[in-house]
């Protein structure tokens, strides 16, 4: 049997432990990035030194940011705004590949001009464009399945994206590309169906995109990603907690685990906030036009602790709020919050930073 002895006792005892991974045995020697970094470097962030391994910090946990910039409505938005994260540069374009386990963004519009449904995509520059895809449309039923198309694509991989569309027969295909783009698609899809004609011009898409409609599909390893971002917060915020207490262990074990109980396990530990985290014009802050930000807050309250993240709320949107339940029940005496606001600058500050992460005054409600 194993006794955790209570850390008032090693004191008197002398006992010191050489200190670990929140997340496993290995000696903590990163600095991590609350915030995840994909989102962009803030000047001032909170950042958590020492409490991670390199291999969970980067690998195993790493995968949950990867999912979250990538696959759900903030990898939508990371792309809208031009935030690329690290090295100004990421080599995925969410509308044609997933990540860590969760799916490619999948945005349509209706094309009037060509009568159809068309697959789109947001390119880095914030602009909405056409995405290269083969489209089967299911003749009975009108259904269209999109298979996004890219450079370094093969056969094989043309070939069971097909099959993987499960179109129901009799189908139509269609093609939409730029011109340029006829150069590597011609020897793609003819290697696939030798018998395919291809007309001399691609379907232009010159058309005003109304009414997107975005489809998300995402793991549990996205909600796990919120849970670690409100997790890693609230130490950097409350020091005199090293995050292995004994009250941590099943929000360490949640973070940690791959799990098929998506949506069950999550929301164990995750509920969504109603009220909300900050009102600029209540707290005196006067952010510029088109501003967006995120808001990370932590709490210990008299009977749990508690963290909340807020991502890319905008002048005009409200994000969802999340409330993750860190540790519950314990008596830990008076009421204690923080927050920080990451305010991004706007395009024309060139510090070397996205934004700048300020301290908010506290929220106690
Ligand atoms: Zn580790």
């Amino acid at each position: 049997m194993k006794y955790d002895i209570p850390e008032s006792l090693k004191r008197r005892l002398g006992i010191k432990e050489e200190p670990h991974c929140l997340y496993c045995s290995a000696a903590p020697d990163t600095t991590e990035h609350v915030l995840p970094a994909a989102f962009g470097y803030f000047k001032n962030a909170p950042m958590l030194q020492d409490r991670l391994c390199p291999d969970c910090n980067n690998k195993r946990l790493g995968l949950l940011d990867q999912q979250l910039a990538r696959c759900g409505m903030e990898g939508f938005f990371r792309r809208y705004y031009g935030i690329l994260g690290r090295k100004d540069h990421d080599p995925v374009n969410p509308f044609v590949r997933g990540s860590a386990g969760g799916k490619r963004i999948e945005a349509t519009t209706f094309d009037k001009e060509h009568g159809r449904e068309v697959a789109i995509e947001i390119g880095s520059d914030g602009q909405g464009s056409q995405l290269c895809a083969l489209t089967l449309i299911e003749e009975e039923s009108g259904k269209h399945h999109h298979i996004p198309l890219h450079p370094v694509m093969t056969a094989d991989q043309l070939r069971y994206a097909f099959n993987q569309c499960k179109a129901i027969q009799p189908i139509k295909m269609a093609l939409a590309f730029h011109p340029q783009e006829l150069e590597w698609i011609k020897p793609l899809v003819h290697e696939v169906w030798p018998t395919v004609t291809f007309p001399s011009e691609g379907t232009p898409f010159g058309n005003v995109i109304e009414r997107p409609l975005l489809k998300f599909q995402v793991t549990d390893r996205y909600h796990r990603a919120f849970a670690k971002i409100g997790f890693h917060y609230f130490l950097s915020q409350f020091p005199r907690f090293n995050g292995t207490e004994p009250m941590f262990d099943d929000i360490r074990q949640f973070i940690l685990e791959d799990s098929d109980d998506t949506q069950n396990r999550a929301s164990d530990f995750i509920v969504q906030r109603e009220m909300p985290l900050l009102t600029p014009a209540a707290m005196g802050l006067r952010p510029p036009d088109g501003w967006r930000a995120h808001v990370l807050a932590a709490e210990i309250r008299p009977d749990c602790c508690i963290a909340h993240v807020q991502m890319f709320l905008t002048c005009d949107w409200d994000s969802p709020i999340r409330t993750i339940i860190l540790a519950r029940p314990q008596s830990f005496g008076s009421h204690q919050a923080a927050g920080h606001l990451f305010l991004y600058h706007r395009d024309d500050t060139e510090d070397g930073f996205s934004g700048e992460a300020t301290s908010l005054s506290v929220m106690t409600v």
